[in-house]
């Protein structure tokens, strides 16, 4: 749904003719929400997209949606642990961003971007758990220190 541009923004919503409050971000308050702008636009998202990037090895500037996508597409290609650790961190990033967005909305309580960051590397500890793994690869040795991984 995420990559389809269906999650059910509060653009979206306004656009459907629902009745809402406003359509800003719930996480900054300042711009329309989108799922451009919740995901790799906004604050919030950005630095804990950051934070899994430099898990990955990757220090960079953050690009939008479809540069994002594009990179990894670009990027991460064959079977290797650091595009499979890299495809699981996107996938369970946008959970986690579109479920504290969700959860913000309806009156939880917030987060802190630690607990979050802690939650997708323990997905993906859990997820990757008896999947073979070379490590003689120094590259999979540094991404398994990083993450976790045993
Ligand atoms: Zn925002």
């Amino acid at each position: 749904m995420a990559i389809l541009d269906r999650l059910p923004t509060r653009v979206r919503l306004m656009r459907m003719g629902l009745v809402i409050e406003n359509d800003r971000c719930i996480f900054c308050d300042l711009v329309p929400e989108t799922r451009n702008h919740i995901f790799f636009e906004c604050d919030y998202a950005k630095s804990l997209w950051k934070a899994i990037l430099l898990l990955c090895g990757v220090n960079r500037r953050i690009s939008h949606w479809e540069g994002e996508l594009s990179w990894a597409a670009h990027c991460l290609k064959g079977k290797s642990l650091l595009t499979r650790v890299f495809k699981l961190a996107l996938t369970s990033y946008v959970y986690v961003i579109w479920r504290e967005r969700n959860k913000r909305l309806y009156g939880g309580l917030l987060r802190p971007m630690s607990d979050i960051l802690l939650s997708i590397k323990t997905d993906i500890q859990i997820r990757l758990d008896g999947w073979p793994i070379n490590r003689s690869d120094s590259r999979n040795i540094a991404l398994c220190v990083s993450w976790g991984i045993s």
